[in-house]
């Protein structure tokens, strides 16, 4: 049986005009080359440090975030998009970040069985946050996951990795901020001295911190409540408490990064307040952007494949906002030039368009691109204004398909940006020898 839902019926005799969600954009050209030149330079990246990338679904089940992402962060909190399947009843969720679907999908799959891999994603996230500039609530993560290694070199790899994308953007420059959070058990007395010291000063502790102080005390070093500022940073430093192993760990990581050309800042504030975590984590951050400054934030997550029952996996990776990333390209008053066609064809008539479009055809599998008047529905326009057309695209070569020159096997080329207006015949027959001739040459 067919169910029919009927949309409520807005007030008034005129529909409601019907917008875009709320803190969800629309892209599209110009804007939308930019994006395009992003994903581009993240192949090229991706490609030369050879990381392959992987899809998962942008629905999940709600229960692997509450695990993956962590019960206590606001993210599972506050942030997500639920809702329940219609038909079966299972509890689902649009996905809020991609590291959990990616370790689902390698457990799932045994990605690792031969070895470690690299991996990156780029897709759309979906937080129910207040949105305002460089936060949405439809916004665009890449991100990398290195799965199956557990040596410094790799969280050294990835750091060297979305230092050497940004600078490929245009955009050196951005701080990157370490941290280490050693292993569980250096945590575990960490976390005893820091719920021992917070106690000791309960009375300056917001609600919010009151409420984490035994669910996740960590969380509260990462408060931006002023009034709480002084006390926080007086707390006891998780760096205190590594061990050899851990402290060596770190060092490796931050020798790597020096060799590589990546200056870097200890911020032992810098948290991730989830018990998965551990050794390296790091933020890369601008103030260049007022309050949303954090372009790419991660670190190793060597629990998580345990956590959401797999084999012990160590990893390490990080997700970018390209939303942020690509306001910061703007900012910094990096024009992105959108794409021109090399010619526009110009069609007195519409009799000219078989000819045209054979023409075209050959033109577009040459390489050359192409933009065609189209116009038949207005009786074509005058030449004058198709010319004007032809201006406006940024074309540099104008294709005339007129009766007179198709009559005879021909087309005029007619230049438009060198300011000779200079013009010529080409034979229609022999496309290819010619077309070479109208892509600019870079
Ligand atoms: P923030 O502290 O800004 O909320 P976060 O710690 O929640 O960031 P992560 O989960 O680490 O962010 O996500 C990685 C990156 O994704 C962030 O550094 C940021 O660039 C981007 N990001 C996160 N949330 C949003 C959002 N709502 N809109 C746009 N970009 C976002
Ligand atoms: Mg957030």
């Amino acid at each position: 049986m067919t169910r029919v839902f009927m949309a409520e019926q807005p007030p008034g005799p005129k529909a409601r005009k019907l917008a875009a969600v709320k803190g969800m954009n629309d892209i599209f050209p110009p804007e939308s080359a930019q994006w395009e030149w992003f994903e581009q330079q993240v192949r090229d990246i991706m490609g030369v440090y050879a990381y392959g990338s992987i899809r998962t679904p942008i629905v999940e089940h709600t229960q692997l975030f509450v695990k993956g992402t962590g019960e206590t962060t606001d993210i599972v909190e506050k942030e997500m998009y639920s809702f329940e399947d219609r038909l079966n009843g299972e509890q689902l969720t649009l996905r809020p970040e991609n590291t959990p679907g990616v370790v689902r999908a390698a457990i799932e799959h045994n990605l690792t069985y031969d070895g470690g891999k690299r991996l990156y994603y780029l897709g759309p996230m979906f937080r129910h946050e207040r949105p305002q500039r460089g936060r949405y609530r439809q916004f665009y993560q890449l991100g990398t996951e290195a799965i199956g290694f557990a040596g410094p070199e790799m969280d050294a790899e990835v750091i060297v990795l979305a230092s050497h994308l940004l600078q490929r953007l245009g955009l050196p420059g951005v701080r990157v901020e370490l941290n280490s959070l050693g292993l569980a058990a250096e945590r575990q007395q960490h976390r005893a001295a820091l719920i021992a010291y917070f106690e000791r000063h309960a009375g300056l502790l917001d609600a919010d911190a009151q409420r984490r102080l035994h669910t996740n005390p960590l969380r509260i070093l990462d408060t931006k409540n002023p009034a709480m500022q002084a006390m926080v940073d007086a707390a006891p430093q998780l760096l205190g408490f590594l061990g050899e192993a851990s402290l060596k760990h770190f060092d490796t990581v931050k020798q790597l990064l020096n060799v590589s050309g990546v200056p870097w800042s200890v911020n032992p504030r810098a948290v991730r307040g989830l018990d998965y975590y551990s050794h390296t984590v790091f933020e890369f951050i601008t103030d260049e952007l007022g309050a949303q400054g954090t372009l790419c934030g991660g670190g190793r997550y060597d629990g998580l494949f345990e956590l959401l029952g797999g084999k012990p996996t160590p990893a390490v990776g990080w997700g970018m906002g390209i939303e942020r990333v690509l306001e910061l390209v703007r900012v910094r008053g990096h024009a992105v030039a959108s794409a021109v066609p090399d010619a526009y064809a110009i069609v007195p008539e519409l009799a000219g368009f078989p000819v045209a479009f054979q023409t075209l055809r050959a033109l577009r599998s040459a390489g050359v691109s192409v933009q065609m008047h189209a116009g038949a529905q207005e009786g074509m326009g005058s030449m004058k204004s198709q010319f004007k057309r032809a201006d406006a695209s940024g074309a540099r070569f104008a294709l005339v398909f007129g009766a007179g020159e198709l009559a005879q096997g021909l087309v005029t080329v007619k230049s438009l940006r060198d300011g000779t207006g200079a013009q010529l015949t080409r034979v229609l027959g022999d496309v290819a020898a010619w077309a070479g001739t109208l892509q600019s040459q870079t």
